[in-house]
């Protein structure tokens, strides 16, 4: 007579592919750059580190993007699958595999829009599949052990044997292995030889209340970012506007000072009814304090973060001109 008895749960980590230079093949084994993103799928990634063999992993292709071309429909898809994966019981934990172009906003934007109660575990690699050293099968490895790790919650980055939370990250160098940085917050922890070692408590703030209702990709607002520099000119934000912008991010200088004449173009933008949000182009520190008059500020958040904040929050009309 067959036992009744339920069988444990198997922990489940689902792989979900995006693409990017983790699965990108070079035609030689030196070539680091010269490479089309994306090109294996995320069964072949998982097949081809041996240490997943007997790890219980589903793995699925999303997309095959080069990250640059990340888009809201991909990421609306894309956080879809993550809730449907987590809301399984077996399932311990997600993995997406990404660029590292754009994986800073798309770690912010599932941060802010994805409950994650269990850990979602964004990884990338600065070298293809196919080179002689490359780090993608670590950091999925990495990744891996993550979304299994008992307790692990919320959106994280596993990169380079450091976790980071999704809102931290930011990609601070072109093509150098160790392209990130989590700033002035520091990391979560490191993982070495399939440990973790753990120095805060795990990512945890609240969603942005869009996510309780988002709109379909088609009707996301529109929000563009302009870089504020020497000679800087009023015409590319009056530009933007003319096109249809309904918010504006400047990516200022320092601290987030904005150079006049696009200062003025700002001004003008918000009369009209576009909202407008000051940031910092350097790689780390945000901007801080509010001086009388200066354009708001979105403090911490990179350009491209305050532009999904932004985003969100004219979803639900929470922004003001
Ligand atoms: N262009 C690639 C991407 O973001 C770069 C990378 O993955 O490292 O998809």
């Amino acid at each position: 007579m067959p036992s009744l008895q339920a069988q444990p749960l198997r922990a489940v980590v689902v792989v979900i592919g995006t693409g990017g230079t983790i699965a990108g093949a070079a035609e030689s084994a030196t070539d680091h750059v010269g490479y089309r993103s994306g090109a294996i799928g995320a069964d072949a990634l998982v097949a081809a580190v041996p240490a997943l063999a007997g790890h219980a992993i589903e793995a699925e292709t999303l997309a095959r993007l080069d990250s640059c071309d990340m888009d809201p429909a991909t990421w609306m898809a894309l956080r879809e699958r993550c809730a449907a994966a987590l809301a399984r019981p077996e399932v311990a934990g997600v993995v997406v595999t990404h660029g590292t172009d754009t994986l800073e906003e798309t770690a912010y934007f599932l941060r802010r829009t994805l409950a994650a109660a269990k850990p979602v575990v964004l990884t990338a690699a600065m070298r293809p599949a196919t080179a002689l050293s490359a780090d993608g099968p670590q950091n999925l490895l990495d990744a891996v052990t993550l979304a299994e790790w008992p307790g692990a919650r919320g959106v994280l980055v596993a990169f380079g044997g450091q976790v980071f939370a999704g809102a931290d990250l930011r990609k601070v160098h072109g093509w150098r292995i160790d392209a990130f940085s989590a700033g002035d917050a520091g990391v979560v922890g490191v993982l070495a030889d399939g440990q973790l070692r753990r120095f805060r408590d795990w990512p945890d703030a609240p969603l942005h209340p869009a996510a309780r209702s988002l709109p379909e990709a088609a009707a996301w607002p529109v929000v563009d970012v302009v870089t504020s520099h020497a000679g800087a000119r009023a015409e590319a934000l009056a530009a933007l506007v003319h096109a249809g912008a309904q918010g504006i991010v400047i990516a200022g200088t320092g601290n987030g000072t904005v150079h006049h004449t696009l200062l003025h173009a700002a001004r003008q933008a918000q009369a009209a009814g576009v909202v407008v949000r000051r940031t910092s182009r350097c790689l780390l520190g945000g901007v801080v304090g509010a001086p009388p008059r200066a354009l708001p500020s979105a403090g911490e958040l990179t350009p491209p973060q305050a532009r999904i904040e932004l985003m969100l929050d004219l979803m639900i009309g929470a922004a003001v001109a």
